[in-house]
């Protein structure tokens, strides 16, 4: 396969140009994993300080099986998608009861632990077991599509197959030049990634620079600006919650959500979502029997999830006397635990209102 041409010069500009990520420092299985699930959807530079804490207070997989859900949800505030991090602690529980602690090395049994992916799992077996499995994630994705001139979209099954196809046979190849002392299967993917981290750029590629722009058909065909093609955005939502802050003698009144769904588990003031048209004193008689004066505005939180473009109001509300709020699955906490609690985002930015 001509492609396989671009695998010396690859490893040869990885090896002079990749960063110094402090998970590279070690083939730790555990290390990597934790690196590869925090970096889905998130930046590097906002990982690096997570995975330093998260590697400094659960070290190994026994300590992140035997921690408490609360504590590994708080190290996680802020990386959202918080399925993923209920989704390590399983699979660590997992790997200590069938795999008596040690994080498995064969491919079957790395996916079928809760949470991983055949992206993940190629990740963890190649960078770390240094075995030639694939792995395709958005930078390999422009990285070949450019290299290949694809044009058609890279969501297409049959795109999507070609691509893990062609991966799987450049890292096997990579292997397959492989010398003593050389982790070739483990530096080619990280390869590809790094490239299209900061060189094969979505915007503004910097293909001057290319280790690979003699084998590029976008290059050279001038077609480096649409490929690869780009998806029909969906359009944004607009939704609006009213939120309260309720206040009784230095205490807050917060809930938990449910246990699955968005956000699940996190605690959030009580709060609805609403039409616009709904006056907050309206939404605070019917669902906390509390009348009108007694509420204040507090913030209004603007956050994006997905393709929805959420508004939060939120009031703060001292009444007179004590409210029963029992239907509302929630409890009073004093106002200084109130940072400890694991909290959404949003919720996070109205304690910061709330107590400074
Ligand atoms: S030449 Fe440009 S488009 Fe092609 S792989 Fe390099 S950076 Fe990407």
């Amino acid at each position: 396969m001509r492609t396989r041409s671009i695998v010396i010069p690859l490893l040869k500009w990885f090896s002079e140009n990749s960063r110094d990520l402090p998970w590279r420092k070690t083939t730790d299985p555990y290390a990597i994993w934790v690196s590869e699930i925090m970096l889905q959807q998130t930046q590097v530079k906002t990982v690096i300080p997570y995975w330093e804490r998260w590697m400094k207070r659960f070290p190994n997989i026994t300590s992140l099986a035997s921690a408490n859900e609360d504590e590994v949800i708080k190290l996680w505030e802020g990386l959202g998608y918080y399925s993923r991090v209920r989704n390590m602690r399983k699979a660590a529980k997992c790997i200590v009861t069938d795999y008596d602690g040690k994080f498995p090395c064969d491919l079957e049994h790395v996916l079928s632990l809760p949470g991983v992916g055949r992206y993940t799992c190629g990740a963890i077996c190649s960078i770390s077991y240094n075995q030639p499995e694939p792995i395709v994630d958005g930078n390999v994705v422009r990285v070949l599509t450019r290299l290949i001139g694809i044009e058609e979209s890279s969501k297409s099954k049959s795109v999507v197959d070609c691509l893990w196809s062609v991966a799987g046979d450049l890292v096997r190849h990579a292997m397959s030049l492989q010398k003593p002392k050389q982790r070739n299967a483990s530096s080619f993917n990280q390869a590809m990634m790094e490239l299209g981290a900061l060189v094969c750029t979505p915007r503004n590629p910097l293909c001057g620079n290319c280790p690979l722009k003699g084998r590029c058909v976008a290059w050279k065909e001038n077609k480096v600006e649409i490929i690869p093609a780009v998806p029909k955005r969906v359009g944004l939502t607009k939704r609006r919650f009213v939120g309260f802050a309720i206040r009784w003698r230095n205490k807050i009144f917060v809930r938990r959500r449910p246990r699955s769904g968005v956000n699940a588990g996190f605690w959030e003031f009580p709060n609805w979502e609403m039409d616009a048209a709904v006056e907050a004193k309206h939404i605070a008689k019917a669902n906390l029997s509390l009348s009108q004066e007694e509420l204040s505005p507090l913030c209004v939180i603007n956050h994006s999830i997905t393709r929805y473009r959420n508004r939060l109001e939120i009031f703060v509300i001292e009444p007179r006397e004590k409210p029963r709020l029992t239907k509302l699955n929630g409890q009073w906490i004093c106002e200084t635990k109130l940072e400890g609690l694991p909290l959404t985002s949003a919720h996070r930015k109205v304690v910061d209102k709330l107590i400074f």
